[in-house]
């Protein structure tokens, strides 16, 4: 059981903000995140794209203000659940809570913040008829570790940057690799395609092109699939790994059994301090809805630090809040 002041559900923008208002007012936080990296949509969505309207940055990379914002937290030292989603939330009778992740990792804390962005990215699957028997036992929608492909054969499909990316990085872990992918051009960035293609070329990987993963097979666990080649020509490859990378899709999922009120697929919260129908719960980001909302992360920030004054009180029920300058305090590690 991981102890904390504060556990922040989801490690977007907004959720780690959040870490670092907490962290002036001396309260620890857990974030938990179902994606394996940092960042929310700005890692997952646009990581290269520039942002124009984060006060005090003309211009940043969304990439870049992940960074940033990481290092802006490094003094409050959070601690981290990734590739685990938030399935429940418990109620204790003392009023504070455990929040338990998909993989049973449990977080108990005084204060819940979910700053769930649109909800949790959730893997977009092939239409394979029984692609699920093998989750978990041969078939993986992520790369939560790289080590897991060790000296393995490895088949990934799709033609976006992840396939790509993934493609290039487990070339060199994986014992032999195969990159399925339906079209003849990749939506992924040029330079990661003209590599692929290049390694190819070179024989370190296998390209198949005009190709689609269409069966999966094995006896409890994976061991090969049918590729369709040139959408005519069942081919069986053997492998042990078979990764579909068809990008994400956002959905509210267990938050919607939390008990909050909800107003179309968002939270509804009181705009004093951004706090739900349930004591010691707040809703920040995106996933949050009230009379005149934004879907900005500048207007996640302010949200954050609004929830932050008003989650002291009862992290700290008796001590009086009162509003520091960093200009005058500076920041006290945690
Ligand atoms: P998110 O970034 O969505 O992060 C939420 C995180 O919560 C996700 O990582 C998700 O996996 C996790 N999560 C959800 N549910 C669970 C669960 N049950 N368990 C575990 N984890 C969970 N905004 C601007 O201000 N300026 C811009 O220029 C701009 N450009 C954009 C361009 C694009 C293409 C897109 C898509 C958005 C843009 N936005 C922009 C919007 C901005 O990205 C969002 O407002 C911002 O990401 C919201 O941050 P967040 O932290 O609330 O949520």
């Amino acid at each position: 059981m991981i102890t904390t002041d504060i556990c922040i559900v989801g490690a977007g923008p907004v959720g780690l903000f959040a870490v670092f208002e907490a962290g002036l007012l001396k309260m620890r936080c857990h974030v938990i995140d179902a994606l394996p990296i940092v960042g929310g949509q700005l890692a997952e969505i646009y990581p290269k794209k520039p942002i124009y309207d984060i006060p005090g940055f003309p211009s940043i990379l969304a990439g870049d203000l992940v960074d940033n914002l990481m290092k802006q937290i490094e003094p409050f030292h959070p601690t981290f659940t990734l590739g685990e989603r938030v399935e429940h939330l418990h109620k204790q009778e003392d009023g504070s809570f455990v929040v338990e992740t998909s993989e049973g990792t449990e977080v108990a804390c005084k204060v819940v913040v979910i700053a769930g962005g649109l909800g949790s990215f959730e893997p977009r699957k092939p239409a394979i008829d029984n692609l699920e028997t093998f989750e978990g036992k041969g078939v993986n929608y992520m790369v939560r570790d790289p080590e897991t492909f060790r000296n393995k054969r490895v088949v990934i499909a799709g033609g976006g940057d992840s396939a790509l990316d993934w493609t290039i990085f487990l070339a060199g872990v994986a014992e032999d690799l195969t990159l399925v992918h339906r079209g003849t051009t990749f939506r992924g960035a040029p330079e990661s395609a003209q590599k692929v293609v290049s390694m190819a070329e070179e024989g370190h990987i296998k390209l198949l092109l005009k190709s689609n993963v269409t069966n999966v097979h094995g006896n409890g666990k994976l061991n090969a699939v049918t590729v369709l080649v040139d959408n005519d020509t069942p081919h069986e490859i053997e492998t042990d790994y078979f990764i579909p990378l068809f990008g994400l899709v956002p959905k509210l999922g267990p938050i919607e059994n939390w008990g909050l009120e909800l107003d179309k697929s968002a939270i509804a919260v009181n705009t004093f301090d951004y706090s739900t129908n349930v004591p010691g719960v707040y809703a920040i980001g995106d996933i949050n809805t009230y009379p005149g909302k934004l879907k900005l992360i500048l207007c996640g920030f302010h949200e954050a630090a609004l929830m932050a004054q008003s989650a002291y009180n009862i992290i700290y029920p008796d001590k009086k809040f009162v509003l520091k300058y960093t200009t005058v305090n500076g920041i006290q590690e945690l």
